[in-house]
């Protein structure tokens, strides 16, 4: 399962090629980063020493919290259960409205204070009875090898695994990754190029490509954020053309977050998203035909409900990310009707609520 770590570089890296000219090109995600001797790619954490690039930040962490699993959010995977969260550093991305920008643009490697194997991990995960492990608060794209390698320890105690991802990564490293998940949330930032462009340093296809791919290629639980932020992405016209695609393309049954941004980071002079917008883009996005879409960041009881698709009986209701009414069946049938909502349950006991319990990890206990 696991390379050694070799004391001054790191854990050698997958997915590159030399090309004719002498450099590393990275094949982990589409920014295509070439590489002479002692460069970093865009993320800053993938770095040619020699003949080999490395992962910089395999085993080490920003820190480790338990949440609730619909703050990641996930409302179909496992409701009400824990999740033992956790990322590391750099972001393949370059959004200029990051909401969680001293992690993903950190380049103050002493910020990861936390080091932990993937063994360690998972037992942490289980001695705390969470359901599952999420690789988030920063792209887990960008420690691909730490995150699958704990994956596989999560797998061997019977822990899930979920990923918090913009989804921007090749085809060869998304068949991998995917391989040893269980959920995704993954966000879809804008329906524009242009957006992408200008504001994230990226491109939609690729993610649109991840979104098919999970869909009509893997068992993988995933559900789509959208941060709205005024005057960029939330038109109708661009709304309508998300639902439009996410129905042709995905079906009615992914769950759609659309969420409140914040000023922050390179885009302080905007407004926060009134929740008029929020409300705004459910009903466009429930008009295109999908059956679960969510508002967050915000209170609103009904965008944090979970209808029955068939006779729209409340089923699930949530008050920010605590469950106030649960009357699934343990198999996630409507116990009015009994249509099958879609999603991964089981029966529902009690809940973690809406704490935030941050964790030390027993350090480096091998594996
Ligand atoms: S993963 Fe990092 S180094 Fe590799 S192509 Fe993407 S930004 Fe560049």
């Amino acid at each position: 399962m696991s390379t050694p770590m070799t004391a001054a570089s790191g854990y050698p890296a997958r997915y590159w090629h030399f090309i004719e000219d002498g450099r590393i090109q990275c094949d982990l995600c589409p920014r295509d980063c070439k590489l002479h001797e002692g460069q970093r790619g865009a993320c800053f954490v993938r770095q040619r020493v020699g003949a080999q690039m490395f992962l910089t930040t395999y085993g080490r962490s920003s820190g480790f919290c338990i949440d609730p699993i619909e703050k990641k959010p996930l409302n179909h995977f496992y409701p009400g259960s824990s999740v033992l969260s956790f990322g590391t550093a750099g972001c393949n991305l370059a959004c200029k409205f990051c909401q969680n920008w001293d992690i993903s643009k950190s380049r103050d490697m002493d910020r990861l204070m936390d080091q932990a194997s993937p063994a360690a991990i998972a037992d942490a995960a289980e001695q705390h009875g969470c359901k599952s492990v999420a690789f988030t608060y920063n792209d887990p794209v960008v420690f691909a090898e730490y995150a699958m390698d704990v994956a596989d320890a999560c797998h061997a105690r019977g822990i899930k695994t979920v990923a918090v991802t913009a989804g921007y990564m090749h085809d060869q490293p998304r068949r991998d990754f995917y391989a040893k998940m269980d959920a995704a949330n993954v966000d879809l930032k804008a329906f524009t190029e242009d957006f992408y462009f200008k504001l994230t340093g990226s491109q939609l296809q690729p993610v649109l490509d991840t979104l098919v791919y999970l869909r009509h290629h893997t068992d993988v639980w995933f559900e789509i954020t959208t941060l709205l932020i005024p005057g960029k992405n939330d038109s109708d016209e661009e709304l309508t053309a998300m639902g439009q695609w996410i129905m042709r393309a995905l079906g009615p049954d992914v769950p759609l977050h659309f969420t409140a941004f914040h000023p922050d980071y390179k885009m302080e002079d905007l407004p926060a998203t009134p929740p008029a917008t929020l409300t705004r883009a459910r009903d466009i996005a429930l008009r295109a035909g999908l059956r679960y879409v969510y508002t967050g960041n915000v209170y609103d009881l009904v965008g944090g409900t979970t209808s029955c698709p068939s006779c729209h009986a409340p089923l699930i209701v949530r008050d920010w990310h605590q469950i106030i009414q649960y009357r699934l069946t343990p198999q996630g049938h409507c116990p009015d009707c009994g249509a099958q909502l879609a999603g991964r349950f089981e029966t529902f006991n009690s809940q973690f609520g809406r704490r935030r319990i941050p964790i030390a990890i027993n350090m480096r206990r091998g594996g």
